[in-house]
């Protein structure tokens, strides 16, 4: 076995890392992590560290480390059949049973899955598929997508335009032409603290209204937006916030994508974020939960309106021109049906909602009287801690004080546990595997008051 201090500099000269201060790391300045193993809710590195992983890798891994099920329906998977493609009518057996058990736990109005790999790369060809739609039903200046501010969709091209995060478009050049952004339904942050939720939502929609009429209703597409605002913050929307947005969308024929890539298959407490909040959606984006990134697999789901525009649009131009050599890889698909089989066999969407509850429910009692905690909040297996530097006025802390990166490294230090610290604000955020014990839960609030109080007093 290599040793760690090797691994170490092979890291520091080889690897680039995703999202990561290249030059630090580099240099030096920044911890090299070597996880090695893990099970449950806990991973474990090369030195033997075991932590508690309150964040499941990037709210992804829901069913928990070390799932022997999936693993051995991988290995399976890769003996029998390790790759065919799935161009020109081409299928497996994993492919075909996962596309059924996807739209088995889909709302009512959705048709077809085209599988990806990652959740970026399922909102790239969502957009493809969007222009398509309005091309073959005769619209082509009906093109421009509306996302939110602190939205995240990923970061490619189009993806990271869609994103509304400033650091995914700082010197890209993004966001692209085309791709608009309007208000998040953020209310702890809402602009005039004198409004009431329902004049926030009302605030909410009279911006994209306007947004519409500015930019005219025959030139907007769609509209993409999370269930619950993910890496922007963790942010639940106000009461009535959906509803009142979709009836916008409708009134002007405009598309709806839910990107589920974090909600769906059960981080909520329900199967889709559309379910709990009624988001009749044209196209829903899955990836993480589809497989608990035992392997990577994403999906569009697309509902029945756009597939038989799809459909005439095939039947037009021929073949659609869109697809990659590794969409509904066999190994994915495996990993996916047997994600899904254990989700059920083990109520794990129900443990989400149970603990998920009672975890988020201990997370503010022990802290939403602090001083500098602003805002408890979440749904289901998913919670966020907003940090403050005065709740009354509700003035934030400076960047540059790196308040909530401070708490999650000291919670880390301390009690070896993992949140988040979102990348905009100072929002410690929490999304665990949906098998959280409610033992586990305390742990993980009882280290979070320790960091809270080694930082903040
Ligand atoms: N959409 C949402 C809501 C996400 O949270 C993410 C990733 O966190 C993505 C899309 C992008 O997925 P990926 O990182 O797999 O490309």
């Amino acid at each position: 076995m290599l040793k760690n201090d090797q691994l170490d500099s092979w890291d520091r000269e080889n690897f680039f890392h995703p999202s990561t201060h290249l030059a630090q790391h580099a240099r030096g300045e920044s911890p090299s992590r070597v996880i090695k193993t893990a099970s449950g809710v806990y991973i474990e590195d090369r030195d033997g560290n075991k932590m508690l992983d309150a964040f499941a890798g990037l709210y992804c891994v829901n069913v928990g480390y070390g799932r022997t099920e999936i693993a051995d329906a991988i290995a399976a998977q890769a003996s029998e059949l390790a790759y065919y493609h799935s161009y020109v009518g081409h299928g497996t057996e994993a492919s075909i049973t996962l596309s059924k058990m996807i739209l088995d736990r889909a709302p009512a109005n959705m048709s077809k899955v085209y599988f990806g790999l990652g959740g970026s790369d399922a909102n790239e060809t969502n957009v493809k598929l969007v222009w398509y739609y309005n091309n073959i039903l005769g619209r082509p200046e009906k093109k421009k997508i509306i996302s939110r501010w602190r939205g995240y969709h990923g970061s490619g091209l189009v993806t990271g335009s869609l994103t509304g995060l400033e650091l995914f478009h700082k010197k890209f050049d993004l966001p692209l032409d085309n791709i608009l952004h309007t208000e998040a339904p953020y209310y702890y942050r809402r602009a005039n603290l004198d409004q009431t939720e329902e004049q926030f939502v009302a605030h909410c929609v009279a911006a994209l209204e306007e947004m519409i009429d500015r930019e005219g209703a025959d030139t907007i597409a769609a509209f993409i937006g999370e269930p619950v605002l993910g890496t922007g913050g963790i942010v639940p929307p106000p009461a009535g916030y959906w509803a009142a947005i979709q009836a916008v969308l409708k009134k002007h024929d405009i598309l709806l994508i839910a990107d589920e890539v974090v909600t769906g298959f059960g981080r909520l407490g329900s199967m889709f974020g559309s379910d709990h909040y009624g988001l009749e959606a044209d196209i829903i984006t899955i990836a993480k939960g589809l497989t608990s990134a035992y392997a990577p697999l994403s999906g569009s789901i697309i509902s029945d309106k756009v597939w038989k525009v799809l459909e005439q649009g095939t039947d037009e131009n021929g073949p659609i021109g869109h697809g990659w050599t590794y969409s509904a890889h066999p190994i994915g698909a495996a990993a996916g049906v047997a994600n899904l089989k254990l989700i059920d066999s083990l109520n794990l969407i129900e443990n989400a909602s149970s603990v998920g509850g009672y975890f988020r429910s201990a997370l503010a009692d022990a802290l939403q009287d602090h001083p500098n905690v602003g805002e408890v909040r979440g749904e289901g297996m998913l919670a966020a801690v907003e940090f403050v530097r005065d709740k009354d006025s509700r003035t934030f802390f400076d960047a540059a004080d790196k308040i909530g990166p401070q708490i999650s490294a000291k919670l880390l230090e301390q009690d070896s546990v993992i949140a988040r610290a979102m990348p905009q604000g100072d929002i410690l955020g929490f999304a665990p595997p949906f098998c959280l014990s409610r033992e586990e839960a305390d742990t993980v609030v009882a280290a979070t008051q320790r960091a809270v109080t080694a930082v903040l007093g």
